[in-house]
């Protein structure tokens, strides 16, 4: 099938719905899927029952909140709970039995046993569909060559991804970022790629390391725009506009696309805004968002500005359909007609509900001080960590913080440097650290998420 390159969605069905077609489509695949579960899988039969519900009582979005909500540790002791009795770790959670199960994938978190998501042929189909949404917004056509920069990893924005935009038509090129950056840096030079994907710092190591490596600016690769996630960035001023001027683009987009089901895109540059405006969230027919209250976890009516933890639920899905998953994550959601045009739930992460620190009563979110930190590039490296000396999330002022000064910054310089940041920090969130500086270069670049917080009660007694 040849595509119109000039039409406005991917999926204009689906993608043009009002908000009433779709809460009654998502509502409509809900009963659906609540019964598959029930009817596919040991955990979720035992949870209903225990919570003394049948699929059959969900008929509207209030029964819907008696289902309870389920998080990454209840997973894991699905997977350990499935490895005792089957042998495999998905036996317990899986409603898909194993001979239609053609891929295993896993969220990108580090920290304890992997959680495994399965998915079906079926699956893998909407996958693919999602992230076309996505790319089709942001203004990839089947031309356009993609140089694959973020990990290739089995988690959304790793393999499946690549797999998504080869469907599409698009040229990929997967190096991977464990190729390593004069690795990428070839391959772009050799191969003239239109667009890559990576993570905001992986795109400021390219822009420091080009000259040396292929003897000439970042700017003069003729890259025509980037993708960037797996970390906050995207979303910072400051940030944009380094990666703009460094790579000589125009083209910047902040994309996600969390464990499958959850895809959203910035619609910054496809018609030229001046301030953010979070990211579009594309996926709402395969998946129920839900907000809730940070305290009591009671689901919220959506509404423009408003801030919870996010709680997903799968709609349409054979593999691993998680339903009511907390993973942590702090949003903010607007539902009003964005000023690119496009009408749809909008969201911006604000951080994660258990990194959130508490310094005399005011919340702290990492990705909220590495904001404030990378708005002095080039001065510092943008590169920040945080030392707990007791775990949070209250800590005992003053909040510690190392911070990599710049390539070439003289030490006379940095007592002045370090007054101003304190000041801004104070001024932008209400915290003022202890800041000490660190030579560029200290801390291990990640090729996905940094861990931004050093535990140091956890290494006492292990040196
Ligand atoms: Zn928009």
């Amino acid at each position: 099938m040849k595509l119109d390159p000039n039409r406005k969605y991917w999926n204009p069905k689906i993608e043009s719905m009002s908000r009433e077609e779709l809460r009654n489509l998502q509502l409509k695949k809900l009963k659906k899927q609540l019964r598959y579960n029930y009817e596919n899988s040991i955990f979720y039969r035992d949870r209903f029952n225990q919570a003394g519900i049948k699929p059959g009582d969900i008929r509207t979005w209030e029964d819907f909140t008696r289902v309870p909500p389920m998080t990454k540790d209840d997973q894991r002791q699905c997977q350990e709970e499935s490895l005792a009795r089957f042998g495999h770790p998905y036996g317990m959670l899986a409603c898909a039995s194993v001979e239609k199960i053609v891929r295993l994938s896993s969220t990108s978190g580090t920290t304890g046993m992997p959680t495994l998501y399965t998915l079906t042929k079926h699956d893998v189909k909407v996958v693919r569909e999602l992230h076309a949404r996505k790319m089709w917004r942001m203004g990839f056509r089947p031309t356009d060559i993609v140089l694959h920069a973020l990990a290739l990893s089995m988690f959304t924005g790793g393999v499946p991804v690549c797999d998504a935009l080869q469907e599409y038509g698009i040229t990929m090129i997967p190096v991977g970022a464990e190729g390593g950056v004069n690795r990428v840096l070839q391959f772009i030079d050799l191969c003239k790629p239109h667009y890559i994907r990576c993570t905001p710092s992986f795109a400021e190591y390219l822009i420091q390391r080009c000259p040396q490596a292929l003897g000439k600016p970042a700017s003069a690769l003729g890259l025509k725009g980037m993708t960037l996630g797996g970390e906050p960035g995207g979303s910072i001023p400051e940030v944009r506009k380094r990666l703009k001027e460094g790579f000589n683009i125009q083209r910047l987009f902040d994309n996600i696309g969390g464990s499958h089901n959850f895809h959203g895109y910035s619609c910054l540059e496809t018609v030229d805004l001046p301030t953010y405006k979070g990211m579009h969230l594309v996926s709402e027919d395969y998946c129920i968002l839900e907000l809730l209250d940070p305290k009591t976890q009671q689901s919220m009516e959506l509404k423009d500005g408003l801030v919870g933890e996010m709680c997903y639920t799968y709609i349409d899905w054979e593999g691993t359909p998680l339903l009511r998953y907390r993973l942590g994550d702090i949003l903010e959601v607007h539902l009003s007609t964005c000023d690119c045009g496009n009408p749809g739930l909008r969201f911006k992460i604000i951080g994660r509900a258990d990194d959130m620190l508490i310094i005399k009563g005011v919340n702290l979110y990492p990705a909220a001080l590495k904001n404030a930190v990378m708005g002095f590039v080039p001065r510092v490296t943008g590169e920040v960590r945080i030392l707990l000396d007791a775990p949070g999330p209250r800590v005992t002022p003053p909040l510690k913080i190392q911070v990599e000064y710049g390539e070439g910054i003289p030490s006379q310089d940095l007592p002045g440097l370090n007054k101003e940041m304190r000041e801004k920090m104070h001024s932008l969130l209400r915290v003022t650290p202890e800041i000490e500086f660190v030579p560029p270069n200290t801390f291990e670049r990640a090729t996905h998420k940094s861990k931004m917080i050093v535990k140091r009660y956890e290494q006492k007694g292990n040196t």
